[in-house]
């Protein structure tokens, strides 16, 4: 995950939310993705650092258990400096200039300059970044599928040039990428505080750190159904951002309630927020307790993430120590 700064819910229910339930499951590598901060910021980086720390403490606070998972920071494991270098030798670039994301991004972030050598090699970095644990998985929502994708056809020219030399623990001849499999994972609709998609660069975000009130603030002057001009107008759940936050967080009954109430309007739209915010101030609780032991403890969060860098390199490394000989590099 980039380093954005404090993550919010929509962070939290597209990924963080799935990758705690599949710590227990799989062997997990998470990371803070400071290397791709800096492919569209470099040229105001001083905000990386502290967002790194704020997004790793969101990581552990939402539940990643340090005894269960890796959670390390992506530029302390150097081997995500050098894979994509060796990658880039392979790849051709049409094939980076196709990716949908370069051409959107450009057009998008009209105030920052990316056409630059790193911002269009960043498909590289994300390759390395699965490629580096031989990973059979990766966790993502329908609009990454393409970087897997991606990420398989460089696996494949690299196993077509190169196969392992022995020295590692795959038999000499062996594959040595095996092509990553897309997990999908759900990541159901969640509406900003204004209805739109909830994201950052919209500023309407409900942070998973925010406390109780901030959260009730944000939610009580949110957009309803529009055809609710009235309190004694019915309403469409199904039509609100109100209504789609409570099929996300609300019990079933709360959301029979909720349905029930806005289409008789026997509930006010106040009254129905307020059931929203209750919702969602539960879920956070423990979260927001767990980031609470572990801002009192900042060298706690040190040593999890060094912990977390000496794991990864050591992983990645085994897996350069066959890419290096295969390619015609001497150890
Ligand atoms: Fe939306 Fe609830 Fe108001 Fe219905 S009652 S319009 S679901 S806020």
């Amino acid at each position: 995950m980039r380093p954005t700064g404090k993550l919010h819910l929509g962070n939290y229910m597209g990924a963080l939310h799935n990758w705690v339930r599949l710590q227990h499951e799989y062997e997990c590598y998470f990371f803070v993705a400071d290397l791709h901060a800096l492919t569209s910021d470099y040229a105001d980086t001083s905000q990386v650092k502290q967002n790194t720390l704020d997004v790793a403490l969101d990581f552990l606070a939402a539940g990643l258990d340090p005894e269960q998972c890796t959670v390390f920071v992506q530029s302390h494991v150097k081997p995500h400096f050098e894979l994509p270098q060796l990658l880039a030798m392979i790849t051709p670039l049409g094939w980076l200039e196709r990716v949908p994301t370069y051409k959107e991004q450009q057009e998008n972030l009209t105030t920052k300059d990316l056409s630059t050598y790193g911002f269009l090699g960043y498909p590289l970095m994300m390759a390395s970044d699965i490629l580096l644990y031989q990973a059979d998985f990766v966790p993502v929502g329908q609009d990454q599928v393409v970087h897997v994708e991606f990420t398989r056809e460089v696996a494949r020219r690299f196993n077509q040039f190169y196969k392992a030399e022995g020295s590692g623990p795959r038999a000499q001849g062996a594959e040595i990428l095996p092509e990553p499999q897309v997990l999908l994972t759900p990541s159901p609709k969640l509406p900003g505080t204004d209805g739109r998609k909830m994201s950052k660069s919209y500023g309407n975000t409900i942070l998973l750190s925010d406390p109780e009130e901030v959260l009730r603030q944000k939610i009580r002057p949110m957009v309803t159904d529009p055809a609710r001009i009235r309190r004694k107008d019915p309403g469409d759940p199904d039509k609100c951002p109100v209504g789609d936050l409570h099929k996300v967080f609300s019990s079933q009954e709360t959301l029979a309630k909720v349905y029930d109430g806005c289409k008789t309007a026997g509930i006010g739209c106040i009254e129905c927020k307020g059931w929203a915010a209750d919702a969602i101030v539960t879920l956070l609780a423990p979260i927001q307790e767990r980031r609470a032991k572990y801002e009192q403890n900042p060298a706690l969060v040190r040593e999890i993430l060094h912990e977390g860098d000496r794991r990864a390199r050591a992983r990645a490394e085994q897996t350069m120590q066959e890419v290096r000989p295969a390619m015609g590099l001497t150890e």
